[in-house]
């Protein structure tokens, strides 16, 4: 899946609504330090569902919300949008109909969150499911960021071995088979309670 389109309004320092048209071939973003660059990507990453501050390089969620400036008051709310493209045909099956897929979240200050996928609201399983086995995602290696080579170079084999799964299109998979045991294990718990009831009413 390839990201067509980023609309960002209220997110750091994006007070105005900028959308951002990500054409074929490489796209760089240029500018004087503090501008604004690695927030692009923080945006990128908060909207496919990261839920760690830290690693939007903030302490709080809160703090991806425009906290203000010398001119301009602090916003209420944060949204972005990401626009992928489904021509690759990597996206999931149920997907493959629509042209692009549109990916919505929206942060109030209050602490109040939505998802919405094809502006319809969602889950944030339903996200993490879309993106499993695309490389792209949060923990995927669509984001490379600075240190991330070094870092995959020096993790341990268990961990290198998720990115090859994910590449490899074998995390949906064992993400199900997870689920299914899941449901195995409670279904066998149920079973036993109900024996038990059989031994009672007996
Ligand atoms: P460098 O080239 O130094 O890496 P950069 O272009 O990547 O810089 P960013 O780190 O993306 O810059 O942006 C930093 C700017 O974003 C700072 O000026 C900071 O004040 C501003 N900023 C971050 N969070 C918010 C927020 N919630 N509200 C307003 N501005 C914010």
């Amino acid at each position: 899946m390839r990201i067509k389109r980023l609309e960002i309004a209220g997110f750091k320092s994006f007070a105005d609504r900028v959308v951002l048209d990500f054409q074929q071939g490489v796209t760089g973003v240029v500018g004087p330090n503090g501008c604004g660059k690695s927030n692009i990507v923080d945006a990128i990453r908060w909207c496919m569902g990261e839920q760690s501050a830290k690693n939007l390089r903030g302490k709080a969620m809160e703090d991806v919300i425009f906290a203000g400036s010398e001119s301009r008051k602090p916003l209420g709310m944060a949204e972005v949008s990401l626009v992928f493209s489904t021509e690759d045909g990597r996206a999931p099956a149920k997907y493959l109909d629509f042209a692009e897929i549109q990916l919505t979240r929206r942060l109030y200050r209050d602490g109040e969150s939505e998802y919405l996928l094809n502006k319809t609201p969602c889950r944030l399983l339903d996200i993490t499911e879309l993106f499993m086995d695309t490389g792209v995602g949060t923990r995927a290696y669509s984001i490379i960021e600075q240190g991330k080579i070094g870092q995959i170079l020096h993790s341990r084999p268990e961990e290198r071995r998720l990115l090859i799964e994910e590449a490899a299109g074998v995390t949906r998979y064992k993400a199900r088979k997870q689920l299914a045991l899941k449901k195995i294990e409670s279904t066998r718990q149920n079973l036993l309670r109900l024996n038990d009831l059989i031994g009672e009413i007996r």
